[in-house]
């Protein structure tokens, strides 16, 4: 059974900033929690004119360190050129425009938040809170469009699914990416709708398979070594669970309830809400490939049966 080696060895060193490749340094913002992991990695690219990549979330009264702060003395004696955002995701953007008021920096993202798709009738959007729609970049980046830096540059990769508005960076004449949310070494991506789409990030994950950097930052835990092999056994993993649902359908179920509580038996109960979303992320996309058919509007309480 294909399974990526997710690694969870990961010292944030809050309150500094860390070299972790020759001009690139990593800050990590103290918002750790179960979706977060160790919180929000904040990127500085550069040597005296400088980029950085998500500065994370707004800091908290009772944070152990305040991020904004070590950002500006990371700073300190530099020219901070560009802030680049990779999603509009509430513990990526949202300092963006303090440190865009204070330094002057333009910003620079895919555009607005956006969900995948509409809400359904009646629907709830139960990740409505994670989107920051306050968020709109200066500069407006489409796929392929290059930054230039003073020394360095980098390709904005388009990979929707996590977010709609997900870019990833390649730094280019180098062996680096910065994956943002869509591939990390410690966890699968969240992808779940509205918000997100599994088609789409399946698409996006191929994009990526397809370049050739084999080390990426990622905007949670430590880089990814090996990340070719790494996105392959990604992808099988989804593919697997995609199977395992259809499976479920062929063999009686009707209601994701019934096959989360098979699939994910193993998983802590808490976190079944969760994996109910990524379920529901994969129904959408086995409704389109027409392989199951729902009874009325899909949702989270709908009836599923397989076609074939
Ligand atoms: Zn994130």
């Amino acid at each position: 059974m294909a399974r990526p080696s997710f690694r969870t060895n990961f010292d944030p060193c809050y309150g500094e900033a860390i070299t972790v490749a020759d001009t690139v340094q990593r800050i990590t913002a103290p918002n750790q929690s179960a979706f977060t992991f160790y919180g929000t990695n904040t990127y500085i690219i550069g040597d005296k004119n400088v980029a950085l990549i998500d500065p994370g979330p707004l800091p908290k009264a009772d944070d152990i360190c305040n991020h904004l702060d070590t950002i500006l003395t990371a700073l300190k004696g530099r020219s901070l050129t560009h802030i680049i955002i990779t999603h509009t995701h509430m513990d990526h953007s949202p300092l963006s425009r303090e440190l865009a008021n204070i330094t002057g920096a333009k910003t620079y993202g895919q555009g607005p938040h956006r969900n995948a798709r509409a809400l359904h009738l009646g629907e709830i959007n139960l990740l409505d809170a994670a989107g920051d729609k306050d968020f709109v970049p200066d500069v407006f980046l489409k796929h392929g469009d290059i930054i230039e830096g003073d020394g360095f540059k980098l390709e904005a990769i388009f990979t929707p699914g996590h977010a709609m508005n997900h870019m990833a960076f390649a730094l280019l004449d180098t062996q680096y990416l910065f994956s943002g949310d869509h591939v990390m070494a410690w966890a699968t991506s969240i992808v779940a709708p509205p918000d997100g789409s599994m088609k789409d990030y399946m698409n996006s994950l191929d994009i990526f398979a397809e370049r050739d950097e084999t080390v990426y930052f990622p905007g949670h835990g430590g880089k990814v070594e090996k990340a070719k092999e790494f996105v392959r056994a990604l992808r099988a993993h989804r593919k697997m669970r995609e199977t395992a649902i259809l499976h479920r359908f062929r063999k009686g179920d009707e209601t994701i309830a019934e096959v989360v509580a098979v699939i994910y038996k193993n998983t802590d109960k808490r976190l079944h809400g969760a994996a109910s979303l990524s379920v529901f992320a994969h129904i959408e996309d086995l409704l389109d490939k027409k392989l199951i058919s729902c009874q009325g509007t899909p949702s989270l309480e709908a009836k599923y049966a397989p076609i074939v």
